[in-house]
């Protein structure tokens, strides 16, 4: 049997893509393989978002052609992001790569392997399924992971100036909302406890069949953003079918919205549906609105104020958590320093900040790169400052408090590790396996990026056969830093918004 070796670079939707090639591979015959050294078969799937990533690819690839001069068998392959951006150009300037394949193009990846295989020329597939989007369900494999990802959209109608996500990912494509019922059902069927709905502007979704309701009137409407006066998008419908058809659904988030979607409607969700987390992650990307319009970002830091407050007033305790970037084009240090006024005001308690960077094929390329690296540093390092202290304040308030756990499975250094709704990990100790399980916990320490929780049922703490006291050794705060590093707030990196 054939053995593959796939490495995923990038961020939610990527490391989702590579879940659906491992199905497609799977299905036809490829065996996973640890280590890529003993593959018949390595894939990387990239990402273009950041300059890092690509110069990852890069290097990459020239390690894997050293693999190659000494097995000129091993097939090499490149997906995602990058090789939809690059297409054909990629075999011009890395000859080693056998197979180019885009996002869209997952489901021809056997034949395009088949065809290399038999000493056929190297393969590229970049085409976007605009006209029939295809959204590949997951396979059923061993245990139902506790937390997971469905895709309900693909590609992006925005055009935010920095960003190569249009280019790379096309235009929207709504997958039909019975699928996606239907989907979420089977996998709480099989054991999921937790579904994080997956798109690139997630909360623009709208149903494809119409069979949702949408349109209702947006009561931000006297704000610019919400001229419409209408909520074109059918999100929170979805939002409604899922929690009212998946009754056996524990917790439902999604990511990655844009703040033009955040709707009357959608703060209505949250406020009414308990399914839904307390906890949104809600990109503004600069608290200037000078900066924001240069983005083309849509809207202003008073819509975004006006919107997630209504977002906070209406769910008591609800957390939200932002991406930013710093050192945009013009951006002067009046503008950064309103960026951190926004992060006070709001009180994000997690922030992914990233230094600009030009990316080919986005509008801002004509804007130049005038921050210098020096000062994009220096406002980064501030920017997580601020976060960061904030993070650890929210939470250290959270001890004392007992919070419903969701049980992800056991940690790195013994007991177990899970999350609350809002999404903070909590390390627990239980004599039995509580994965999958919501466990009631009470919260004993706070680490830099996650909290130690003591189940408030004696009963999960004692050992078969004995009785009251703990019978499994209390957790040291040396779990922290290495549960940290791997997971800090966010399985993976969010999508780019
Ligand atoms: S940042 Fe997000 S909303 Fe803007 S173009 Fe990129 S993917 Fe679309």
């Amino acid at each position: 049997m054939k053995r593959y070796h796939l490495v995923t670079f990038g961020c939610q939707m990527n490391q989702h893509d590579s879940d659906r090639i491992r199905d497609v591979l799977e299905g036809s015959g490829y065996a996973p393989c640890e280590t890529l050294e003993h593959a018949d078969l390595v894939l990387l799937n990239t990402c273009s978002v950041r300059e890092k990533a690509e110069q990852k690819l890069r290097s990459e690839v020239g390690r894997l052609g050293l693999l190659k001069r000494t097995r000129p068998d091993l097939v090499l392959a490149v997906a995602g992001c990058v090789a939809q951006q690059e297409g054909e150009r990629l075999l011009r300037g890395l000859p080693q790569i056998d197979v180019v394949i885009g996002p869209d193009q997952a489901a021809a990846l056997p034949r395009l392997l088949a065809e290399v295989e038999q000493g056929g020329l190297p393969q590229v597939r970049t085409e976007f399924d605009l006209h029939e989007p295809r959204f590949l369900p997951a396979a059923p494999r061993g245990r139902a992971k506790v937390s997971d990802f469905v895709t309900i959209m693909k590609g992006c109608d925005e055009r935010c100036t920095f960003c190569v996500v249009p280019t790379t990912r096309g235009p929207e494509r709504y997958r039909a909302s019975e699928e996606i019922i239907a989907e979420v059902a089977a996998r709480v069927a099989a054991g999921t406890r937790e579904i994080t709905l997956l798109g690139q502007t997630v909360d623009s979704y709208q149903d494809p069949l119409g069979k949702l309701p949408g349109g209702q009137r947006d009561e931000f409407s006297a704000t610019r953003m919400g001229r419409l006066q209408r909520d074109e998008t059918e999100f929170p419908s979805l939002l409604r079918a899922l929690a009212e058809r998946v009754p056996g659904l524990q917790r439902l988030r999604y990511t990655s919205p844009h703040p033009r979607h955040l709707t009357s409607a959608l703060v209505a969700a949250h406020r009414e549906l308990g399914v839904l987390a307390r906890h949104v992650h809600m990109p503004v990307q600069s608290g200037s609105d000078r900066v924001l319009r240069r983005m083309a970002r849509r809207y202003t830091v008073a819509e975004y104020r006006e919107r997630v407050g209504a977002l906070q007033r209406a769910v008591p305790g609800l957390t939200l958590s932002s991406d930013i970037i710093v050192g945009f084009p013009g951006e002067t240090r009046e503008d950064f320093a309103l960026t951190l006024e926004l992060v006070r005001e709001v009180g994000f308690v997690s922030v992914f900040g990233f230094k600009y960077s030009p990316r080919p094929f986005t509008p801002a390329l004509k804007l130049g790169d005038d921050v210098s690296e020096e000062e994009k540093s220096e406002r980064l390092a501030q920017l997580f400052e601020l976060s960061e202290g904030q993070r650890a304040a929210h939470l250290a308030r959270l001890v004392g408090r007992t919070e419903q756990v969701l049980v992800e499975g056991p940690g790195e250094r013994g007991g177990y590790t899970g999350r609350t709704e809002r999404n903070e990990i909590v390390h627990l100790q239980a004599a039995r396996d509580v994965t999958g399980k919501l466990v009631e916990v009470t919260i004993a320490e706070a680490f830099k990026h996650s909290l130690r929780g003591t189940p408030t049922d004696r009963a999960l703490l004692a050992a078969e056969g004995e009785s009251g006291s703990a019978g499994a050794a209390a957790p040291t705060a040396e779990l922290e830093p290495r549960a940290a590093t791997r997971r800090s707030g966010h399985r993976a990196l969010p999508l780019l918004h």
